[in-house]
């Protein structure tokens, strides 16, 4: 029978469909009566709470873990109410209990709830100060409590914002624990770090054979430097030469591997991985053909989340199957032929944002594959770097228009033309009369139009709109 893997995944991560006891913990920190209960009780909804035994420890009051729902996302959340005491005397700054490092080790994120109505207070500082010094690897989001109460708009949620920088916690956004305002932007908040952790923790498909690739590349190529171990452990970054070029790669391994729970250098390794991300021009995602046909899908949430974030970073994407060797044996002859066929078809729909991503198919292990990699490389490099000139973008523009069959002439994008901004990677700008407003339909088919005819697979391209002066 024809069992054809097909996975569409809705989310790169399903939270409900997690053990709760994997989820991290984020804890509401912040001095009396800004709102902490009231945003845990928003956050749990009535949900079962357990209530810690807390020590006999008259500093400390009930420590509240609840399983927080927050749009899609799932995590615990710590009321710190048992702490604040501790938190915000100035005077017992120093003391740090067992409780509180009891506490603290257990969180990996933090909420700083701040009172947007009586602005900045010493306690906040206090707060700040002691947190910083109990948990130096988590940076807390600050939240503006409150912020309901500031309706009249004229500045001064932007300049209480201001004074929340002081805490030197960042950007902080604007909640309303009572009327639930601003749940959106704390989910935002929120969720790339749950994401990024949840990563860390489910992903199972840890040796895909990256080193071994990397060795296999680089057999053949002059080195010029590397491997050496970059700024964290968990980055190596080699120079080598390539049909003249000089090309460096970084090898993100450690962000994958990481399964442990250990909370300061853990967090660290994701950030370091999303600068790797960053500074790259092409991300190379490995994953292992063996594990596909055991999984029966093409790729992992941690995997989907990486691919997806390389494009809305913009970078150029190759997807290589590596360990294609044992999938032909005896036993799994015919998976090898369904895993070419299936792997391209499945990564697209899991990233329908771009379209034409290229897949080779590699064994590290006999050396099969190399110049392939290499090619895909280079050429979505080149793609990701193309410029393409006003008057041929106009030629196309005007043939794709007459050759697509409009429901009617209204329907039809009122475009007057439309050029490249910006390569690196490929932006665009069509320009329209001030009345036409492009929907997502009409972007949607500008991009596919461009990828087909220009030949741009496998590389984020972005067009904006704007009037024509
Ligand atoms: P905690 O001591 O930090 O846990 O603060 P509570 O959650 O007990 O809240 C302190 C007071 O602030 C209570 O009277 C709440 O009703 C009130 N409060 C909490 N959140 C909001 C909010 O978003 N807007 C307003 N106006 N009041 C709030
Ligand atoms: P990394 O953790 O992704 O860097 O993976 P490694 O390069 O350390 O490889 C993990 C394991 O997979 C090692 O035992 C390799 O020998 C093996 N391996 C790597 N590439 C291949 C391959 O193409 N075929 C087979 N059969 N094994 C491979």
């Amino acid at each position: 029978p024809d069992k054809k893997v097909k996975v569409v995944y809705e989310k790169p991560i399903d939270f409900t469909k997690i053990d709760t006891n994997l989820l991290p913990t984020v804890i509401i920190i912040g001095r009396p009566n800004v709102g902490k209960s009231a945003l845990y009780n928003r956050l749990i909804r009535r949900r079962e709470a357990l209530v810690y035994n807390t020590p006999a420890d008259h500093v400390t009051r009930d420590i509240r873990e609840g399983i927080a729902k927050l749009g899609d996302l799932r995590f615990k959340v710590l009321d710190s109410a048992g702490l604040e005491t501790e938190a915000a005397s100035g005077s017992i700054l120093q003391r740090t209990t067992s409780m509180t490092a009891n506490v603290l080790a257990r969180t990996q994120f933090a909420v700083f709830l701040i009172d947007v109505r009586a602005g900045l207070h010493p306690l906040d500082l206090d707060v700040g100060k002691w947190f910083r010094k109990n948990a130096p690897g988590i940076k807390p989001i600050v939240a503006m409590n409150k912020s309901e109460s500031l309706c009249d708009g004229v500045g001064s949620i932007s300049d209480a914002a201001d004074e929340a920088r002081m805490l030197g916690f960042g950007d902080p956004i604007a909640i309303s624990a009572e009327t639930g305002l601003g749940m959106a932007a704390l989910h935002d908040a929120l969720q790339p770090l749950i994401e990024d952790y949840m990563l860390q923790v489910l992903n199972r498909r840890p040796n895909v054979g990256k080193s071994t690739l990397l060795n296999t590349l680089l057999q053949e190529e002059r080195v010029l430097v590397g491997p050496e171990v970059g700024l964290t452990r968990d980055s190596v970054r080699t120079q080598f030469q390539h049909e003249g070029r000089t090309i460096y790669l970084v090898d993100t391994a450690g962000w994958l591997q990481r399964t442990g729970l250990e909370k300061g250098p853990s967090s660290l390794s994701v950030m370091q991985s999303r600068k790797n991300l960053m500074r790259a021009q092409v991300v190379a995602l490995v994953l292992d053909a063996e594990e596909i046909v055991k999984a029966r899908r093409s790729m992992t949430h941690a995997e989907v989340v990486i691919a997806r974030r390389a494009v809305e970073e913009g970078r150029g994407l190759v997807v290589i199957v590596n360990k294609m060797d044992l999938l032909k044996g005896k036993r799994n002859s015919t998976s090898f032929d369904k895993v070419m066929e299936a792997v391209p078809v499945e990564i697209q729909t899991v990233i329908p944002q771009i379209t034409g991503i290229p897949v080779v198919f590699t064994s590290a292990l006999e050396g099969r594959g190399r110049i392939a990699v290499m090619r895909q490389v280079i050429d979505t490099y080149e793609k990701w770097c193309s410029r393409l000139s006003t008057s041929r973008l106009n030629r196309w523009l005007r043939k794709i228009m007459s050759r697509h069959s409009w429901k009617d002439q209204a329907a039809q994008p009122k475009i007057k033309y439309f050029t490249q901004v910006k390569a690196r990677p490929p932006t665009f700008v069509a320009f329209t009369n001030g009345k036409t407003q492009l929907s997502d339909t009409d972007l949607r088919f500008l991009t596919k139009s461009l990828k087909e005819d220009f030949d741009l697979g496998g590389i984020p391209i972005r067009i904006m709109q704007r009037c024509a002066p």
